[in-house]
């Protein structure tokens, strides 16, 4: 729509796309006898113990804005937390932003820190809110190809290569949506030496840290050096199942966070207050619920990557977050024509590898954190699918 021949909306927004995972998500619903594997997010309701939290805050009547960096203590349990996890010390003061989910400290990250036609580095494939996120603050994504063959990892060698005269920073997504690829320790400090080396800053969106299995998810961050040029992400959604509840953090040097801390008071002031005090609960008491989920998790993803290979559609072993990659080639279908099928024919909805950048076509992504007899119908449902179409 046009007002006297000028758009209504702003040229940029119009450019980038709506979630190809959204798509999928709205398919399900009203469906009956469908089975998602498309939406990345635990079957698991919040513990009870968090939940009771909110409801004892609300109670107690903490019904009120907050600090507009989060509530104090709620740092403080974040403060800590990190350190035990990657011995990275953070100033709850002046070095901690409590977010709406990792969502808005990505946003927040790069608006923050970019300037126009800044090039930032990310991983192809990866989530879907980096490249929308990088052009909205003005930047600039540069794809760097990772491959099936190195288990989908970010190779130091290839960062290196994307370097140019423009380039900003990194942004890091591991362990990664849409692959389930873990960095080694020598990706991990080799991506590092070409960080510093470049003077560049890094974003590591480490949201899905606790979702590893049988390897260990190393912090680029608690690299030597790298504390002072990275903004470190991570959030509560996945390993404490906590979704809906919209709470994430960022810590980065106090000048970072206080630019991110302008924006994120102008569009939204603060976390919402009860979602706070479940975040605290998740950090006070929330480790044995974390274990437990994510035994279960590996549970599935062992069954689920079995499942895949086993019909003919190879998967390499996900080492992290709670998603099967499968190369869906050898069925003749591309790969949005696989899901929109498959959907139509069988009622599962699996997302087209080519939402998350051009290396994830030809691949598909399943999320596994689902029931077992879930994992289970629907594969025996992909199976009977992929036998009729080859
Ligand atoms: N980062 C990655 C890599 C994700 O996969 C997701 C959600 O799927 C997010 C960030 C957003 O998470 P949150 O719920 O904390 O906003």
């Amino acid at each position: 729509m046009t007002i006297a021949n000028r758009s209504l909306t702003n040229e940029r927004v119009r450019k980038i796309p709506a979630s190809g995972i959204r798509r999928f998500f709205d398919m399900v619903s009203g469906v009956e006898g469908s089975i998602s594997l498309g939406v990345g997010e635990p079957d698991f309701v919040t513990p009870d113990r968090f939940r009771q939290a909110a409801i004892r805050s609300i109670d107690e009547g903490h019904t009120h804005y907050t600090s507009n960096y989060g509530i104090r203590e709620l740092r403080d349990a974040i403060a800590r937390h990190t350190e035990r996890l990657r011995g990275l010390r953070y100033d709850a003061a002046t070095e901690i932003l409590v977010t709406v989910g990792v969502s808005e400290a990505v946003d927040l990250a790069l608006r923050a820190t970019l300037n126009e036609g800044d090039e930032v580095i990310i991983a192809d494939p990866s989530y879907v809110a980096y490249v929308p996120g990088i052009v909205l603050a003005g930047g600039v994504p540069v794809p760097v190809a990772t491959d099936e063959a190195n288990e989908f990892r970010l190779l130091p060698r290839d960062v290196e290569r994307a370097i140019t005269p423009r380039t900003r920073a990194i942004l890091l997504g591991f362990p990664n949506n849409p692959t389930g690829g873990v960095l080694t320790a020598a990706d991990v400090a080799g991506i590092a030496t070409v960080a510093r080396d470049h003077d560049l800053l890094v974003y590591s969106d480490e949201i899905y840290d606790r979702l590893v299995y049988g390897t260990e998810h190393r912090s680029i961050v608690a690299e030597p050096g790298m504390k002072e040029r990275s903004v470190y992400l991570a959030g509560f959604s996945k390993s404490y199942a906590m979704t809906g509840w919209r709470v994430g953090y960022a810590c980065a040097p106090a000048e970072v966070i206080e630019q991110m801390m302008k924006i994120h008071q102008y569009a939204v002031m603060c976390v919402p207050t009860a979602a706070q005090y479940a975040a605290i609960e998740a950090l006070r008491s929330g480790e044995p619920e974390v274990q437990r989920m994510v035994a279960e998790y590996d549970r599935r993803r062992k069954r689920m990557w079995e499942r895949f290979n086993g019909m003919g559609l190879p998967a390499f072993e996900p080492r992290g977050a709670f998603y099967c990659f499968p190369n869906i080639t050898s069925t003749g279908l591309g790969d949005e024509e696989f899901a929109a099928r498959l959907f139509r024919e069988e009622k599962v909805v699996v997302v087209p590898g080519s939402a998350f950048g051009e290396r994830g076509t030809g691949h598909v992504r399943a999320c596994y954190a689902t029931s077992m007899e879930r994992i289970d119908e629907a594969c025996d449902r992909i199976e009977r699918f992929v036998k009729r179409i080859r």
